[in-house]
């Protein structure tokens, strides 16, 4: 692996596990310094055992707590004294129903992490990040770019994120700040282990019509790691999907 991040600092949300454990440990793995931020005490403690032999930092947080994000930022900072890339991982599914199965309390939860923790971290981060040269790469979803069965909250929360990456170029791309999403399609995470393998619906309607079939956590930390890098730094306010192909085409395949 290359050493392209060498020097570099990165903050990862949401790595004790899935996209966010795959992106830190592929940071870390080409030189950045990554402080990684979940919930989950145990398995972001195996995250940073993965890392071993890199300069790697955990801090437990609930990222939707509005107080949290300034915190890991200043501790990011005080670790590291440089903060390069922010990447805004952490979120929470939500299946479960429409409009008007979904209560103010699962409403309210699903943006606050999903979307007002990936403002206020931007927030935070901001300041810090270098001109030119910062980077900041926001996990949104292929649900938050077409319409899709249930899961009104967590559809809006990642069409939010989007329209915030492109708004926040507008405002910090001419600093020298590249700020991109990633729309991932399905991925083989904790978060989506039992609906891949147990939901026949959910097979039905994401995998077998996704032409390059299930993606795994290492698919979408190769490309956050490539926003990161030099050789992006003309990509600016995109949402890629990384979706082997469920949104570019009509894919039904004859059995
Ligand atoms: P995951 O395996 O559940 O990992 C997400 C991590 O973030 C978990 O460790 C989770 O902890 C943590 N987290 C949740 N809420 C948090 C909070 N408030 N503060 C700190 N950490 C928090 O999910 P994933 O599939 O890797 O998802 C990563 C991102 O990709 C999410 O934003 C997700 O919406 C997005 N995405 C995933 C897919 C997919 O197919 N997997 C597709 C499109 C988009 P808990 O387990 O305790 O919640």
């Amino acid at each position: 692996m290359s050493r392209r991040f060498a020097g570099k600092a990165a903050i990862v949300t949401g790595a004790a596990g899935g996209i966010g454990r795959a992106t830190a440990l592929r940071l870390a793995s080409e030189g950045a310094q990554v402080f990684a931020v979940d919930l989950k005490e145990a398995d972001l403690a195996e995250t940073a055992t993965m890392a071993y032999g890199s300069s790697f930092t955990t801090m437990l947080a609930d990222v939707a707590d509005r107080t949290a994000p300034e915190r890991i930022v200043a501790a990011a900072m005080q670790a590291f004294g440089r903060l390069d890339f922010l990447i805004n991982n952490a979120g929470i599914g939500g299946r479960g129903g429409s409009v008007t199965d979904t209560g103010d309390d699962g409403w309210d939860r699903i943006i606050d992490i999903n979307l007002s923790a990936v403002f206020r971290m931007s927030r935070a981060a901001l300041p810090h990040l270098p001109r030119p040269g910062g980077k900041i790469v926001h996990i949104s979803s292929v649900f938050g770019m077409v319409g899709f069965p249930e899961g009104p909250g967590y559809a809006a929360s990642k069409a939010a994120v989007a329209q915030l990456t492109r708004q926040m170029t507008a405002d910090f791309g001419a600093q020298g700040i590249n700020i991109n999403a990633i729309a991932p399609g399905v991925i083989d995470t904790p978060m989506t282990h039992r609906a891949i393998n147990e939901d026949a619906w959910y097979q039905e309607a994401m995998i077998k019509n996704t032409p390059m079939g299930v993606g795994q956590p290492d698919d979408i930390a190769g490309v956050a790691a490539f926003l990161c890098s030099e050789d992006a730094r003309y990509i600016a306010g995109q949402v890629i999907p990384v979706d082997g192909g469920w949104l570019g085409t009509r894919y039904w395949p004859r059995d």
